[in-house]
């Protein structure tokens, strides 16, 4: 008869193909909800299993943690808007490593009773500083991330003076006070000290970036709080807390990866180059628009719409911040009633976060397969009536093309949307997008702006279209 360790073993391996499997299917919208499914199952599992431990000491403390958490998350699921997912995310993601690091605490307080484990190990210290130091940065690097995305401080980078000495002194503490710890883990004032240290650093490495770079930092976060997850797995010896955590380290890295080469930046200039801090002047501005920008009416875009074979609709930020989702998707409808070929060009980073786009109009039932990623679409404008620019800037921005470090942007991937025969722009004035950098499409000859909330002026589109 296998042992009770044993069936704890072989559920949690159960638990880690679900998570597998799961991340797989979140790899693809058409297969995203079930993979959701298959994780949450996994989790669930885990979870299931874990209770059954007779190690445990107090399930009325477990239930009001799951009565108050779930309650917590469940509203705060229902009431954060679509915008405000990667601030929530965030906000999640620094409780994930926060609890680390007060768990793997907890626990090293109980090693040092000798209630719990014979033996402090150097598996046991060196775990534990890793996540006590890991989760503690997390837990304050996110909540900055969360007050700048939720407005309720300075979204611009902070650039404190000398702040690199700051961070390289507050790093070196640390990383002694992690050795102090596995040298000397006989008393818990290192581990508690490093924690605090840490914590200081989240703070001082996230307020120098700007708010636009946030989803990078909270991807790069999310993976940090993986690490710590996975560094206290290694404390309490369960596997499956390993397991999730360094997949949710590993899903994290790469997402940061990706995001920083679809903008065609580094990690370090994420990090520390304060983008988004400078903004371009009035005159720089001035020496592109003046006198060659055209702005234009909803019913003069209606009628060259009505004569387009094919329109590519572009969305970017302000669509996000104008909640017009819906509108386009009216709009769209209209269109393709008139015989008007509709498709959607993706940018990778458009908007505030990866995906940002493509679930905004999922929201709005959009059918996928409109909507094109870069690659697809920018070999199709020269064969375009009409791109519709609604919100978006700094990924219509042809100054990516050109080959000068001083522009924030350069060699960014851009949708090529200049190629085609005419181009609309609906946002609200010249202002520049995160970037902080004048556009030339604005003032191109085939440009007209439409200037107004995106959501309003769709709206006007779509009756006007209707009348004509
Ligand atoms: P941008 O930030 O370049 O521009 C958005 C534009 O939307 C602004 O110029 C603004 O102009 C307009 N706007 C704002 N509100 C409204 C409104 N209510 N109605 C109409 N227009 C509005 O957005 P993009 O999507 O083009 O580019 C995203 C930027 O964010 C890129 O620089 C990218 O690198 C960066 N970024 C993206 C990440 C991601 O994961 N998606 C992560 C990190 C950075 P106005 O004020 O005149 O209306």
């Amino acid at each position: 008869m296998p042992s009770e360790e044993a069936f704890t073993k072989l559920f949690y391996l159960a638990a880690a193909v679900l998570f597998i499997f799961g991340l797989k299917g979140l790899t693809h919208p058409r297969t995203a909800v079930r993979g959701n499914l298959l994780g949450s199952a996994g989790m669930l599992l885990a979870i299931v299993v874990t209770l059954m431990d007779n190690r445990i000491v107090s399930f009325q403390v477990i239930i009001a943690g799951v009565v108050v958490g779930g309650l917590v998350g469940v509203l705060m699921a229902y009431r954060a808007p679509m915008t405000a997912m990667p601030q929530v995310v965030a906000i999640f993601n620094g409780f994930g490593g926060g609890a680390s690091a007060l768990a793997v605490g907890a626990a090293f307080e109980e090693a040092l009773k000798g209630e719990w484990i014979e033996e402090i190990t150097i598996q046991f210290t060196a775990s534990a500083a890793v996540a006590g130091l890991i989760g503690a940065l997390s837990l304050t690097g996110s909540a900055i991330a969360f007050f700048k995305l939720q407005g309720l401080m300075r979204e611009q980078p902070v650039l404190l003076p000398g702040r690199n000495v700051i961070n390289s002194l507050l790093a070196l503490s640390s990383v002694g006070l992690c050795t102090w710890l596995i040298l000397d883990p006989s008393s818990s004032l290192p581990f508690w000290s490093m924690a605090g240290v840490a914590a200081l650093l989240g703070i001082m490495l996230v307020i120098p970036i700007g708010g636009a770079d946030m989803p990078v930092v909270i991807s790069l976060l999310n993976a940090y709080s993986g690490l710590a997850a996975a560094g206290h797995g290694w404390v309490l010896n369960n596997s499956v807390l390993i397991i999730a955590g360094s997949l949710v380290g590993a899903a994290g890295f790469i997402l940061t990866v990706l995001m920083c080469r679809a903008m065609n930046r580094s990690l370090t200039n994420v990090m520390f180059a304060g983008v988004g801090a400078v903004v371009a002047s009035e005159a720089e501005s001035e020496d592109i628009y003046a006198g060659r920008v055209k702005s234009t009416s909803a019913e003069e875009v209606a009628m060259l719409m009505d004569g387009a074979r094919r329109v590519v609709i572009v969305p970017g930020y302000g669509m996000a911040v104008a909640q017009a989702q819906y509108a386009v998707q009216d709009l769209s409808g209209v269109l393709e009633s008139k015989g008007v070929e509709v498709e959607f060009g993706i940018h990778p980073v458009a908007g505030r976060m990866p995906g940002h786009m493509n679930v905004l109009l999922a929201e709005a039932s959009i059918p996928y397969e409109r909507l094109k990623d870069i690659d697809q679409i920018n070999s199709a404008f020269r064969q375009t009536d009409l791109a519709l620019i609604i919100g978006a800037n700094d990924v219509v921005n042809p100054l990516a093309r050109e080959d000068d470090p001083s522009i924030p942007i350069a060699g960014m991937p851009i949708l090529n949307v200049d190629q085609a025969r005419s181009v609309v722009i609906i946002k609200r004035s010249l202002g520049p997008g995160f970037a902080g950098i004048a556009n030339p499409l604005f003032a191109a000859d085939n440009s007209m702006m439409l200037f107004g909330d995106a959501k309003q002026m769709i709206i006007d589109l779509v009756v006007a279209l209707k009348s004509s």
